[in-house]
């Protein structure tokens, strides 16, 4: 009991501020590129909504991080661990799309480096400003019973379409876009001199996407996209990182639930009847996190884009 209390005094009494949330190591994932793997869980309070994988490129003058998590306190850790490897500043930030656990992490990065350069597709920069970065701001607050409070959504201000290609420090950086994918807003990320592919949601690994504003036969696109760059490594949205193999299973995914869904509608199935012969297929997928609770609505989904696409 005595101990009990006196964990409970330090607790209360600790140097971490209640939102300040505990480091994620980074991985060295090539030679200048780490990425820093997110748990596998939706928000709560103890993660405040970080899920995402933050990645960075340290470059011969600067750092150019992609994706920073989902709040102020996320983005000031993913700060802390660049800290530990490097003391350049960073010059440019990358947003891959405009799901708020993925880039809610700017304001960190913009309060520390005023002059960095904060980047996105047009159209993530446009659903931010519509709407988009209240919403997120919302709804991950309320996921994370407050955790997230204090969070301001920096939007991005510099637009990049797809081919675009910069450079920085003597590295180059090569832009994907090819229409909508996984939200409509999506950009891969080329680190052209590290051989890296940075996916965004367009491809997550052992982890369910959430497929609310996706495209089945835009995503199936963008991973043959994804594929052709022929790159050594690609890191995920979500899950952990490694070579094309992570691709090819992912749009494999997609692509068994989308040509069941089109057949099975022409059949003229429902969308009740359909799914216990396509969750029949999808055995090398059920070790996937989240699969029991999203697969069903993936099938529903799929069901009506190919009702759709049979209109076209
Ligand atoms: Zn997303």
């Amino acid at each position: 009991m005595k101990t009990l209390l006196f964990l409970l005094t330090l607790l209360l009494s600790g140097h971490a501020s209640a939102t300040e949330i505990p480091d994620y190591k980074a991985k060295k994932i090539a030679a200048h590129t780490y990425v820093i793997h997110g748990p596998q869980e939706f928000p709560n309070e103890k993660n405040q909504g970080f899920m995402n994988n933050p990645g960075f490129v340290i470059t011969n003058t600067g750092v150019v991080v992609i994706d920073p998590g989902s709040s102020l306190y996320v983005g000031k850790m993913v700060l802390r661990q660049i800290r530990k490897i490097t003391d350049k500043p960073v010059s440019h930030v990358l947003n891959t799309h405009v799901h708020g656990d993925h880039w809610l992490g700017n304001q960190a990065f913009d309060e520390a480096f005023p002059k960095a350069v904060i980047m996105a597709h047009p159209e993530m920069i446009k659903a931010a400003k519509n709407g988009g970065a209240e919403h997120w701001q919302n709804l991950m607050q309320s996921m994370t019973k407050g955790a997230t409070k204090g969070t301001k959504a920096i939007i991005p201000s510099k637009a990049v379409n797809d081919s675009a290609q910069f450079k920085t420090g003597g590295f180059t950086f090569a832009i994907f876009a090819p229409g909508k994918a996984h939200s409509g807003t999506d950009i891969m990320i080329h680190a052209v001199d590290d051989s890296v592919v940075f996916l965004g949601d367009n491809v997550t690994n052992k982890r369910m996407p959430g497929m609310q504003d996706a495209s089945y036969r835009g995503n199936i696109n963008a991973s043959d996209v994804a594929i052709a760059i022929k790159a050594r490594h690609y890191v995920p949205g979500h899950g952990p990182t490694g070579n094309v193999a992570l691709v090819k299973s992912f749009k494999e995914y997609l692509s068994i639930i989308y040509t069941q869904a089109a057949i099975y509608y022409e059949e003229g199935l429902s969308d009740f009847e359909m799914k216990p012969k396509i969750l029949k297929t999808l055995s090398k997928y059920t070790n996937w996190a989240f699969f029991d609770q999203e697969v069903g609505k993936h099938i529903s989904l799929a069901v009506l884009e190919a009702e759709k696409a049979a209109f076209e």
